[in-house]
């Protein structure tokens, strides 16, 4: 119970967005960006428009090491090697994967990383391989368990394309329809709000020592989620704007209208 109350009021006090900025760094390296928000925070869905606003490449590990190994390349048999002794990949060797990916040049403005890295050792590992060559900046988009749940009770789920719409933070154009395929929307019931809750309190425990060590490194942005879909947005691009000084072309922002 006290770890509860103890989240609600990082929650709380976290909804007050700290920008920094360091005018002198600015462009000078190209930015990896982590993006952490709960489940029902809109974090997947602001993580797709980011990338395209911003023109940042898609880009995870797993599937990155998955297509070495495929291909098998020098990367894919080492990694290999480890997977098949059932031994976790050495930081060294994923990161030197994530760096030849980060090296190509669709990464020039840098790229955008969802709910990673998840471990203090395995940030600290990037800072130190990847540091020389780029910066980091982390956004925490924070809602408390109580506003997701709210949230989730009001959400409905296309079936065609997944999208999600939720009353009244981001409707559908036409009530109970989906504006991209006109197909009806269903509630989505497979979570009760006692899952919801644990799955957030959860996520924001495991991340809690993670994102003091960002704020520490004043590389954190925290972002209120307990707001409409656009407002949280619009603070999100002008975080990311101030803080890397890249501009978006904002190309999503007639699609979510
Ligand atoms: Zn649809």
């Amino acid at each position: 119970m006290r770890f509860v109350f103890g989240l609600t009021l990082a929650l709380a006090t976290s909804c007050a967005q700290i920008a920094y900025s360091n005018d002198a760094e600015v462009v000078s390296k190209p930015y990896l960006i982590f993006l952490y928000g709960a489940r029902g925070s809109g974090r997947a869905g602001f993580a797709v428009r980011l990338r395209q606003d911003f023109a940042f490449p898609d880009i995870s590990l797993a599937p990155l090491i998955s297509n070495h190994i495929l291909e098998e390349t020098p990367f894919g048999q080492k990694a290999r090697d480890y997977l098949f002794k059932g031994i976790e990949l050495p930081n060294e060797l994923s990161l030197a994967i994530l760096y030849e990916r980060l090296s190509q040049p669709d990464c020039l403005r840098g790229a955008l990383f969802e709910d990673f890295p998840q471990s203090i050792e395995y940030y600290e590992a990037m800072k130190e391989q990847l540091s020389p060559y780029f910066q980091f900046l982390v956004i925490s988009i924070n809602a408390s368990d109580d506003y997701l749940v709210e949230r989730s009770e009001h959400r409905m789920v296309c079936r065609t394309c997944g999208k999600v719409y939720v009353e009244p933070t981001s409707p559908a154009k036409h009530k109970g329809y989906c504006d991209i395929c006109l197909e009806p929307l269903h509630r989505r019931l497979d979570d009760s709000p006692e899952v919801i809750k644990a799955r957030v309190q959860n996520y924001y425990s495991q991340l809690a020592s993670l994102l003091s060590k960002y704020r520490k490194d004043r590389i954190l942005i925290d972002i209120c989620g307990e707001r409409k879909y656009e407002e949280i947005y619009h603070d999100i691009i002008n975080a990311v704007e101030a803080n890397t000084g890249i501009r978006a072309t904002r190309a999503t922002q007639e699609v979510a209208k």
